[in-house]
């Protein structure tokens, strides 16, 4: 349980975070309402992100398969839209068709054509963005922007998948000038695959940013940003960010 100094606390991070999206959105000529707010409450127990989703939150990610089962049987996101946005084992594509609105994290077409077997077998759509490896680290999951085109071939073939956009997860760096580069870099990668209109094809989502550097995302195009910290404080300890 959350005491109510904890939830005033909570209810002001989430005012400031929304006041930064707003401010971060003018300053780069676009409408606020464009970007979508999604809380990375990995963590955080469903009463938190009860709190958070009673105080303005209205779409929650998680990174754990695991984790999620857990909240969802507690009712943690009620009211709030849920999404899927870390690592995500072909094994355990069955315990989110059906819970998830949006998995954000699809790196490989192996983990797609998995999705999208999942989603067939229960006669569902499964909306997916697809991860682009931008930094090209070796030790990262993700599409190389080189194999995307032929990812979203491949990809586009399943009627039980629907791909929304693109997600990524610049390399750590310090100065946020740095993910400038790669932020932009994105950006192009999505506008170019936009532009190719292909059926069964919904480009409509960029999601990249966090709470160091939301603010270079949206003035970099991005309409999704996820973010922790910022709403929830510093998590016990480093999350193991996929
Ligand atoms: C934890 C996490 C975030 C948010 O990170 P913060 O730096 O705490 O804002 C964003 N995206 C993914 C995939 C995450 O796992």
């Amino acid at each position: 349980m959350m005491n109510e100094s904890e939830k005033m606390v909570l209810r002001d991070r989430i005012l400031r975070v929304q006041e930064r999206i707003v401010r971060a959105a003018q300053a780069a000529g676009r409408d606020p309402q464009e970007i979508t707010l999604v809380a990375a409450t990995k963590m955080n127990d469903a009463a938190r992100v009860r709190a958070a989703i009673e105080n303005g939150i209205r779409v929650c990610g998680e990174n754990r398969v695991q984790e999620l089962l857990e909240k969802y049987e507690q009712d943690a996101y009620q009211g709030a839209d849920l999404q899927f946005i870390g690592t995500l084992q072909t094994n355990k594509v069955k315990y989110l068709i059906g819970k998830v609105s949006l998995i954000q994290s699809v790196g490989s077409i192996r983990l797609g054509e998995a999705i999208a077997k999942e989603a067939a077998k229960r006669g569902v759509r499964q909306d997916i963005l697809l991860e682009v490896n931008i930094g090209r680290e070796a030790a990262k999951s993700g599409l190389p922007p080189e194999t995307l085109e032929e990812a979203i071939a491949q990809l586009r073939e399943y009627p039980s998948l629907c791909i929304r956009g693109l997600m990524a997860i610049p390399p750590v760096a310090d100065e946020t000038s740095k993910n400038f580069g790669y932020f932009s870099e994105m950006h192009q990668v999505f506008v170019d695959n936009l532009t190719k209109k292909y059926d069964n094809v919904n480009m409509d989502h960029l999601s990249m940013g966090m709470t160091n550097d939301f603010e270079t995302a949206i003035a970099c195009g991005a309409t999704m940003i996820r973010v922790g910290t910022a709403i929830f404080g510093a998590r016990p300890y480093p999350a193991a960010t996929p």
